[in-house]
Parts: C-alpha cells; sequence; structure tokens
C-alpha cells in the first residue's frame, strides 16, 4: 500500500473514531500506520481535528523522524508508537485514546478482563494489561509498553497506567473495530460490578468462536 493510501486510510480511521463515543471531550486521539518493516506514518498534530493528508511524517522504529514536521506534542508519542511496530511484526497500525472507562481501569490499575465476547473476536482471549506508569514516551511509560507485549504476542491492547490506552491491530480498520470493543468492554464490566460481577468464558471459548467465524465465511 502506498503512503498516500494509508494516510487516507488513518484518517478514515480518525473520522470512524470521532464519530465513535469512546473519546473524551477533548477528542484526544493519536494515531499512526506501519508504511513499511522499519517506518510509520503518523499523524503530525496534537489535535487529530487539525489532521489532513499533508500532516503526516515519516517516522523509523528507533522513533527518528524521517520526513515531515512534527509539533512538539506528538514528539513526545513518537517512541510509544515506535515501541509497538517495533515489538510486535503484526502491527500494522497503532492508536491512542483516553477513552473514558479503560481510562477508569487504567487509574486503578486494574487489567481490563476477556469476558466480552467482541474481544475474543478479535483474539484477544488475556485480560488488556496495565503497563506501568512515566510521563508520556518516556523510557519508563515505553519499557511498560514492551514488556506488555513481549509477555503476550496476542494482546490488541496495553492501558497505561494513569493515561489512557494503546490499541494495535493487523489492519487499519482493524484497529478501530478492537478500540471499541476494549471501551465496550470496561463499560461492561464496570456495569457488572454493580450486579455481581462478570463471568469468565468457559474452556475453549476462543476456539469455539474462531470456528464459529470461519464456518460463517465458508
Ligand atoms: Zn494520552
Amino acid at each position: 500500500m502506498s503512503n498516500q493510501s494509508i494516510v487516507k486510510e488513518l484518517l478514515g480511521l480518525r473520522d470512524r473514531v470521532f464519530n465513535s463515543s469512546i473519546l473524551t471531550p477533548s477528542k484526544h486521539l493519536n494515531l499512526s500506520g506501519r508504511a513499511s518493516d522499519t517506518t510509520f506514518l503518523i499523524g503530525t498534530r496534537g489535535s487529530a481535528v487539525d489532521l489532513n493528508e499533508s500532516t503526516f511524517a515519516l517516522v523509523n522504529l528507533d522513533a527518528e523522524v524521517i520526513e515531515g514536521d512534527v509539533d512538539p506534542t506528538t514528539s513526545e508519542i513518537l517512541t510509544m508508537h515506535a515501541a509497538v511496530y517495533k515489538n510486535l511484526n503484526s502491527a500494522k497500525c497503532v492508536l491512542h485514546t483516553h477513552s473514558p472507562n479503560a481510562t477508569a481501569f487504567a487509574l486503578a490499575h486494574k487489567e481490563i478482563p476477556s469476558r466480552y465476547e467482541a474481544l475474543l473476536r478479535f483474539g484477544q482471549a488475556s485480560p488488556v494489561p496495565v503497563a506501568q506508569w512515566g510521563p508520556r514516551g518516556s523510557k519508563e511509560s515505553v519499557e511498560g509498553i514492551e514488556q506488555a507485549l513481549v509477555k503476550d504476542e496476542n494482546i490488541k491492547g496495553v492501558l497505561l497506567a494513569n493515561h489512557g490506552v494503546l490499541v494495535f491491530g493487523s489492519s487499519i480498520p482493524e484497529t478501530a473495530s478492537i478500540a471499541f470493543a476494549i471501551e465496550e468492554a470496561a463499560t461492561a464490566e464496570l456495569a457488572a460490578s454493580s450486579i455481581g460481577g462478570g463471568v469468565d468464558f468457559p474452556e475453549g471459548a476462543l476456539d469455539a468462536v474462531r470456528e464459529s467465524i470461519a464456518r460463517a465465511r465458508r
């Protein structure tokens, strides 16, 4: 896919997320897409509302800007995006939000259990873990993200302690769907906690969901 097509898809992702209800009142959102094995394209404005086809920069996996102008707010978060592409070959897109209910778990330093079927559809059968706090993009924060990725190559998101959530997928559209599923799971967990709490899936649920998806596509 050309860089221009990736940027177009990322702008489509921005619009899809803006039109959902997973954002905070500030609409805080940053997003990037893999351009090659060693580079990614990232929106270069602190506010995603200001992004257009000429506001994306090309960055390498050491978080060095190869092409484009990056504003100071974006410069802080390059390492956070680079960490995902570097440690997870399958990641094609990274999305960061402060989605309210996922962020409630991040503030409480509590992982989001995988008890919501939509999570299983994306292969997220383990809890969404919490990465240790550090100022955004700092060594401490990035180390926390990397540790979570190394522990479980199937994870689709990481909660950033006292901050928000980082989501990644094998395509740009899939990444939006995962961001919705994680926020919905967090919302349902909080609601279920007032009526006795969520209950785990039975053994083999992930395989059963995968078989069901495959059957429908045959
Ligand atoms: Zn943030």
